[in-house]
């Protein structure tokens, strides 16, 4: 198994010999995708798009609850489903989509074609289920916008450097999307979903929560990881690392969502002392808190690396670590726990709470804040930590929404 430590997307395809002025990649997610009536809008959409001079690359996730559904039947088959055939059985709901866009956007007298990830040319490693992007080789897809045809391509898949059927990990459409939309020199690359943009708190929780109009790529970057749903976090890396304009949208409203830019690029009409000192609060309602006693780090950290462990916060006091992980990986950093034979414990009722905001690298008072406000709504954090444009809280489930509340409200970010 080769495993990459990031995703290396040239920033333009080497077989693109000039850059191609007005390329557009449009990714649509699983709610836009849902049904017959739906993937038909997405087609006008696509065609509208074209019709206006576009040279345009279509990335579609699965329909619905497609993935979900086939990750089911798997587990319903097999406990424990062979790595391999998971990957060539989830890439479908991808494929589904994309061929029967391409037949409505036929019905409309235009070009389309759909592409496999692999026939797109997006060349990964070799770990199923979490695949990184090593190459992206477009000439395929270049050859079909050259002769106008809108191409459609599937999201979070691709094609392994042995020749292996791979996918890219839960919301892993949203990087086939941008991985494309760098390799192509796309101006920028639309992400179109079933919310208006990206917001300052989750609008079902917080219902004066406010859309924003700009995210530097850091803080999206920090909110996606912090539990904001709404892109996945390495499809934000690839766009900041080859700087494409990210713009997050409505599929089924007009106008504009949320751009997601370099921080100069912000709002260069605003003065920097105008920077919203908080963006946003993110949650999430669950993370694994792991304890470790008597591991050496390097030893600790490299073995759950190698592991494919996603590992978030780490404290270290002494002979103890703590760090936590997202709930998925539990299985697998259990299993690197018993192997390294270390004594370890897991907390499941822990969430976490996150404050986001490029204007706090400059402002001091915001963790103090942050504290008197858990404090006054009686909520104790477990773990603390921070980034210069993060405080995140590690605070008990039960107390998620609250904390979420009180936050947006005592930062004014209604
Ligand atoms: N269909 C895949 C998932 O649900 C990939 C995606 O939609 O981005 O995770
Ligand atoms: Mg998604």
């Amino acid at each position: 198994m080769s495993a990459t430590e990031y995703e290396a997307v040239p920033a333009v395809d080497a077989d693109a010999e000039a850059p191609h002025v007005g390329t557009v990649v449009m990714k649509f997610g699983g709610t836009s995708v849902g049904d017959p009536d739906k993937l038909r809008r997405v087609a006008s959409r696509l065609v509208a798009a074209r019709e206006e001079g576009h040279r345009v690359v279509g990335v579609l996730s699965a329909m619905g609850r497609t993935t979900d559904e086939l990750l089911d039947l798997a587990h319903h088959v097999s406990p424990t489903p062979h790595p391999r055939e998971l990957d060539m059985l989830v890439s479908v709901g991808e494929r589904i989509s994309c061929a029967l866009a391409a037949m409505a956007i036929h019905d409309l007298g235009h070009e389309a074609i759909s592409l496999t990830g692999s026939q797109a040319g997006i060349v990964t490693d070799t770990v199923h289920g979490k695949a990184k992007i090593v190459e992206v080789r477009a000439r395929r897809i270049h050859e079909a916008l050259d002769e106008g045809t809108i191409v459609l391509v599937a999201g979070f898949q691709g094609v392994s450097t042995a020749f292996e059927v791979t996918t890219l990990g839960r919301g892993g459409s949203d990087t086939t999307a941008v991985a494309l939309a760098a390799a192509l020199g796309a101006d920028f690359c639309e992400i179109y979903t079933d919310v208006l943009g990206v917001y300052s708190a989750d609008p079902r929780l917080v219902p004066d929560a406010r859309r924003l109009t700009h995210v530097s790529f850091d803080e999206m970057l920090e909110m996606a990881s912090s539990g904001a749903g709404v892109l996945a976090t390495r499809s934000i890396e690839v766009a900041r690392s080859h700087n494409v304009r990210l713009h997050v949208r409505s599929s089924f409203e007009e106008g504009d969502g949320t751009w997601i830019q370099e921080e100069d690029a912000v709002s260069p009409e605003k003065p920097v002392l105008e920077k919203a000192l908080i963006s946003g609060v993110v949650h999430q309602r669950e993370e694994t808190v792991y304890r470790v006693d008597g591991a050496k780090p390097a030893q600790l950290f490299g073995a759950l690396a190698h592991a494919s462990v996603n590992v978030d916060t780490i404290v270290q006091t002494n002979a103890e670590i703590v760090f936590s992980a997202p709930v998925e990986d539990k299985p697998d950093a259990a299993r690197t726990l018993d192997d390294l034979g270390v004594s370890w414990s897991a907390r499941d009722d822990l969430g976490k709470v996150s404050l986001v905001g490029a204007g706090m690298k400059s402002h001091p008072g915001v963790a103090a804040k942050t504290f008197a406000t858990l404090e006054a709504a009686g909520i104790e954090a477990a773990i603390v930590s921070t980034s210069p444009i993060k405080i995140a809280c590690h605070v008990p489930s039960a107390d998620v929404d609250n904390a979420v509340k009180a936050l947006h409200e005592a930062f004014e970010l209604g």
